[in-house]
């Protein structure tokens, strides 16, 4: 059986500027990768063409098609869809109601790592990747609990939770706190497809060509803080985000 990694992001855009590099690796190693999205990122102030919410949504859930296809995501979904939920107003939904769904599609998915945002709200500090940390988290620890939602599948406990973090800022913007990073990732290797990816969100050109030069300058490695594991251990410092897991 192939390992799985599950990416649980907020918007479109996230798997690749935030995530593209993990993704891309374990795609390279014949990990089997899946995105779940909680909102169509509406809410943008960037928006191509879209005169209204709903082309809005409908060109970046092609976008994102296109993206994950670039990575080499083998799954890429919407949490709750059709109706998924808004952007910028996820901090406003139940914990439970994101964790329970959330823990629905670990139960049937069964990732055997998880990766996500940290508290922190990533690079731009948005409250929606606070929330999506926040019930991602709950969720990776609930199912396989036999008291969380029995009803939602066969108890699924994947064995490593990571969080996102940064080695720099972005200029001009408020500063994240961020997570201190166990596990750096060479992307060197998939540096262009997490650019190329990033450069498949045509309504985010903007936003790409602005963070263009601080990825060049930063971008070769992505970092990540490790959660949560199965057994009790100090934190060392990882370049392999697979290490130590059982098949
Ligand atoms: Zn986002």
């Amino acid at each position: 059986m192939p390992l799985k990694l599950l990416c649980v992001i907020a918007h479109p855009d996230d798997e690749c500027f935030a995530f593209g590099g993990a993704l891309a690796l374990a795609a390279d190693r014949g990990v089997e990768t899946s995105v779940i999205c909680l909102t169509e990122g509406t809410a943008g102030s960037y928006r191509g063409t879209a005169t209204s919410d709903a082309e809005l949504a409908k060109l970046r859930r092609s976008e994102f098609a296109a993206s994950c296809d670039i990575l080499g995501v083998h799954h890429h979904e919407f949490l709750n869809d059709p109706n998924v939920y808004l952007d910028g107003k996820l901090e406003f939904v139940s914990l439970s109601e994101l964790a329970s769904g959330l823990v629905a599609r670990i139960r049937d998915l069964r990732p055997h790592v998880v990766i996500t945002f940290g508290q922190d709200g990533g690079l731009n500090t948005h409250a929606d990747h606070t929330s999506v940390s926040a019930a991602t988290t709950a969720a990776f620890h609930w199912s396989g609990s036999p008291k969380r939602f029995p009803h939602l599948g066969p108890l699924h406990s994947p064995q490593r939770l990571f969080y996102v973090t940064t080695s720099f800022f972005l200029p001009g913007r408020l500063n994240p706190m961020p997570a201190p990073w166990t596990l750096t990732l060479d992307i060197r290797s998939v540096f262009d497809r997490k650019q190329a990816a990033f450069q498949a969100h045509t309504t985010q050109s903007p936003l790409e060509l602005q963070t263009r030069p601080v990825f060049a300058e930063h971008g070769q490695d992505e970092h990540y803080a490790l959660a949560a594991i199965t057994t009790p251990q100090p934190a060392t410092q990882s370049t392999n985000m697979f290490e130590g897991i059982a098949e």
